[in-house]
């Protein structure tokens, strides 16, 4: 099955009892039972609900994984994820992960006791130069969040499997239309299905996809122990979303790259970051483990007073946080985003306060253009 038709016959396709096209929503909490114990599969809607059921299949499949599971957030999937580790272990982290990320660790995880070592997951050589003998696992984006820094997959989980670790992929960014990191080595892939897997600004979910299914039991052991699930509206709504993500992630993937080229074009804009342009630095590696390069763009206006005064006047993007719906967003990280960061540490990672994020939607993109053009003139 081709990715297009997945993402419409994927996982379960309608109602076998009554053959609506579409998976009925499983309004309920607790089921039947037989007898003491004899149940048709479901017997409490934490453990498992069929809708939710027929979502987690899907983006298993999508993933080409073996098992997926559904949370009520992006954070809750990943905090479900950490949760395999115990006091004790060391993690190495991405040092531009998603701000929530970095909070649960820094926060949550590290009181729990739990070591994190946060390195430039882009150079190989700083994750083996930070692997300890505590070390359990590496938890990695790419493309990152703002700078969209590319991490070449495959080399990562080459070493992660030479000293016995998991790695731990967020495919937020590209969504399995565009990238399977399960098939490039890694072990667990992450998503805030809040962003292009819902794809429009309606819904707040996580999922997680594994390979094997020794792991995929453990993660459900503790997605049913510590109990974050989506319910089954929102697994519908997502079902729903997904049917339509080929259609729009190549619509948010030509009107991104369009804009960047224009952008590249300027002589008022400093640096453009988006992998497809050729001269990005992760661009060989974007080509080789993705599809596709996805919706997100930055670039420099130079100061914080341009890139608010230029914030102020769009139309058609609106100023917002998250990313990955339909409509065109725009922000500022360095005063959104990402100021939580020390403005030192921000400064070293290259995110500058005449950095604009914009998280390219589907409108037309000559619509999105001009706005752009007006919104930059001085
Ligand atoms: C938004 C986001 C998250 C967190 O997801 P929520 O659904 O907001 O909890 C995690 N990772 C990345 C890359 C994100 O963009």
């Amino acid at each position: 099955m081709r990715l297009d038709t997945k993402c419409i016959h994927g996982g379960v396709f309608g109602d076998p009892h009554t053959g609506a096209v579409s998976v009925p929503i499983y309004q309920v909490s607790t089921y039947k039972q037989e007898g003491i114990g004899r149940h048709r599969g479901y017997e409490y809607s934490r453990t498992g609900n069929p809708t939710r059921a027929a979502l987690e299949q899907l983006i298993a499949d999508l993933e080409n994984g073996k098992r997926g599971l559904a949370f009520a957030s992006g954070m809750a999937a990943i905090s479900t994820v950490l949760s395999l580790f115990s006091r004790g272990d060391h993690l190495i982290v991405g040092d531009d992960v998603y701000g929530g990320t970095y909070r649960v660790l820094s926060h949550v995880f590290s009181r729990m006791g739990m070591d994190i070592t946060h390195v430039d997951t882009s150079d190989p050589d700083q994750v083996r130069g930070a692997i300890r003998e505590t070390t359990r696992a590496v938890l990695m984006e790419t493309p990152s969040n703002p700078l969209l820094k590319v991490t070449d997959i495959r080399k990562i989980a080459d070493i992660c499997r030479e000293r016995d670790l998991l790695l731990i992929v967020d495919n937020t960014f590209l969504t399995p239309y565009w990238q399977n990191p399960l098939d490039l080595g890694a072990d667990i892939v992450v998503h805030s299905a809040t962003k292009y897997l819902g794809g429009h600004s309606d819904v707040v979910a996580g999922l997680v996809v594994v390979k094997d299914e020794e792991l995929g039991e453990r993660l459900h052991f503790l997605q049913n122990s510590i109990g974050g699930v989506l319910g089954p509206s929102d697994a519908w709504l997502l079902i729903r979303g997904i049917k339509t993500l080929g259609l729009r992630m190549r619509q948010h993937e030509s009107n991104a790259r369009r804009i960047a080229e224009w952008l590249r074009e300027r002589s008022d804009v400093g640096a453009v970051y988006y992998p497809g342009l050729p001269d990005h630095p992760g661009h060989d590696t974007a080509s080789r483990q993705a599809r596709g390069y996805g919706g997100m763009i930055s670039f420099d206006v130079g100061s914080g007073e341009r890139a608010e005064r230029i914030l102020s006047r769009v139309r058609y993007f609106t100023l917002a946080e998250s990313l990955g719906a339909v409509e065109s967003l725009i922000s500022v990280p360095a005063r959104m985003t990402h100021a939580s960061i020390p403005a030192k540490r921000r400064a070293e990672l290259g995110i500058t306060d005449g950095l604009i994020r914009l998280s390219v939607g589907v409108e037309d993109v000559e619509d999105l253009l001009e706005d752009l053009e007006r919104a930059l003139a001085d």
